[in-house]
């Protein structure tokens, strides 16, 4: 693999919507390009991962607009790479396969431009894959054929020979089908192929709100008709569309079909989201507050130049432990700033204290391996895990959020530490987007993971809060905050941690 080159185009695949498959080969070129050339339907978040100093230009069409015209496409690719830029041509799927990518290579040819081809999974087998219909099968069809469902108005006669499309021993899968699905399931009829075969139509495969309905060819316009299927849809003709009803998947996991809201601050939420996500949720991202980090205060700035001195530091927050690395990064040092002489019982260094799992994973991200890590997420258990540390005397460093509760300082004070209290991030109200909102509105479950997230969501949605969805909490302290903020709390977590949550709502669903 390599980045991609002055002066080449590369046509490039996106695969049918899914952003997990494309390729990885299209994702470096695209993380390396200079000038990318798209169209519409290319999966959400696939430019992402461009330089922020590349050229995006979009040639698809839009509804009411008029398309960039083919030849022009040609003309721009072949400027750009005469230019000297590196250049990717992003298509959905395959861009061999009904992508007229066949047509840029050519004009790419005739102008001498240096170019290669990424092929792209393509909708006849991603999104039939995704409805449970194998576009094979030994017992059903040993051959598959790929078929324009639409053709090219100005072609005088008909490039599709229905009667050999109608004697096909195998699978017929139609791109761009559903405009003509009535005139072509006929032409295939009345020449010859049975009305009685299965036939489905996978409106948005491999995409949100993917949706497949099965009939017969003699039935499948009507169906297709009446249940309002769009494009972007496939049409898939053959026996194998039955085997769905053993195949299909995407309907049997454990999420599908929920709206579930997430209120997470959006640096903190992918993970949840695409847990979520993973488990065949649609995902609402209702981040309801945003970390403010504040490590160029003083008081982080002193705890940062006395860190070898503290025989115990607590971290509260994978957010925390990742601040106090950067705080430490700003200050020239890193983890080794905390590998002074023994204290407190520790073998080596400074004993680092982690208050869950998630916390010791983030401090383990940057080289610290937690000495302590409580089984439930809450201040109190830290405290009860601290019961050995002889703290007497010795500098104790609380690393946290400004609005953090007070038990562990408390607690550590109590025994005699010498406590700095330090807080590098302070969480603040974030306003929700009005589309996500709305989205939220018919949310089957709303999750919480503190109570920061509670009032403040509460606060900035007022009477558009999601009243019919139910309420999943990370555990008693979240709890608390909502039933304070009015909120009926269905679901709590047994375990305080982002798993726990999922582990209880896939409870709640499965009844
Ligand atoms: N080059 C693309 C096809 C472009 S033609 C590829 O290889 O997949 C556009 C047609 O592809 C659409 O009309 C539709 O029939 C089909 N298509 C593309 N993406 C799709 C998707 N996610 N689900 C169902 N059909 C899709």
């Amino acid at each position: 693999m390599s980045t991609a080159r002055p002066g080449v185009v590369y046509l490039v695949g996106a695969g049918p919507g899914d952003p997990g498959l494309m390729t990885a080969r299209s994702l470096e070129l695209i993380g390396s390009a200079e000038a990318i050339f798209h169209d519409r339907l290319i999966p959400p978040g696939a430019l992402d991962g461009a330089r922020e100093d590349a050229e995006l230009v979009y040639v698809g069409k839009a509804p009411g607009r008029p398309a960039v015209a083919q030849e022009e496409i040609g003309e721009l690719l072949i400027a750009a790479a005469r230019a000297g830029k590196s250049v990717v041509r992003l298509k959905g799927g395959d861009p061999f396969v009904f992508g007229r990518g066949g047509e840029e290579g050519e004009a790419l040819r005739a102008a001498s431009v240096e170019f290669e081809v990424v092929p792209g999974i393509t909708a006849g087998v991603a999104a039939s894959a995704y409805a449970g219909i194998p576009v094979t099968h030994r017992d059903d069809a040993s051959a598959v054929a790929f078929v324009t469902g639409h053709e090219d108005p100005e072609k005088e006669e008909s490039a599709l020979d229905w009667g050999a499309l109608a004697r096909f021993p195998g699978t017929l899968v139609f791109y761009m089908g559903v405009k003509r699905l009535a005139v072509n399931a006929a032409a295939l009829i009345e020449a010859g192929r049975d009305a009685e075969e299965p036939a489905a139509a996978v409106e948005r495969g491999t995409m949100e709100g993917q949706r497949t309905v099965v009939a017969t060819l003699g039935t499948l316009a009507e169906t297709v008709e009446r249940e309002g299927v769009g494009a972007p849809a496939l049409i898939v003709v053959g026996a194998v569309v039955e085997r769905r009803e053993t195949l299909a998947w995407l309907e049997r996991r454990p999420l599908h079909g929920r709206r579930i809201v997430v209120t997470r601050a959006r640096a903190q939420a992918s993970g949840l989201a695409a847990t979520l996500h993973g488990l065949g949720a649609e995902v609402v991202e209702l981040p309801a507050i945003r970390i403010e980090p504040r490590i160029e205060s003083d008081e982080v700035r002193q705890a940062v130049a006395a860190i070898g001195d503290y025989a115990l530091i607590c971290v509260t927050s994978p957010n925390g432990a990742h601040l106090l690395f950067e705080a430490l990064a700003a200050a020239g040092l890193d983890a080794r700033a905390l590998a002074g002489p023994g204290k407190a019982g520790a073998t080596a260094g400074t004993i680092v204290a982690a208050i869950g799992p998630g916390t010791a994973r983030a401090l383990a991200a940057h080289g610290i391996a937690a000495d302590i890590v409580p089984e439930r997420f809450v201040a109190e258990s830290l405290v009860e895990s601290l019961a050995n540390v002889d703290v007497t005397g010795e500098r104790v460093l609380i690393a946290r959020a400004a609005e953090a509760r007070d038990v562990i300082p408390e607690h550590l004070s109590g025994r005699g530490a010498e406590v700095d209290v330090v807080a590098l991030y302070e969480t603040v109200r974030e306003q929700p987007d009005a589309e996500a909102i709305e989205a939220a509105q018919t949310a089957d479950y709303v999750t919480f993971t503190s109570s920061s997230t509670v009032t403040n969501l509460t606060d900035a949605l007022g009477d558009r809060f999601p009243s019919t969805a139910r309420i999943v909490s990370i555990g008693p302290i979240t709890s608390e905050a909502a039933n304070d903020a009015g909120l009926v709390v269905q679901v709590e977590a047994e375990r305080h941690d982002i798993d726990g949550l999922v582990a209880a709502l896939l409870q709640d669903v499965a009844g």
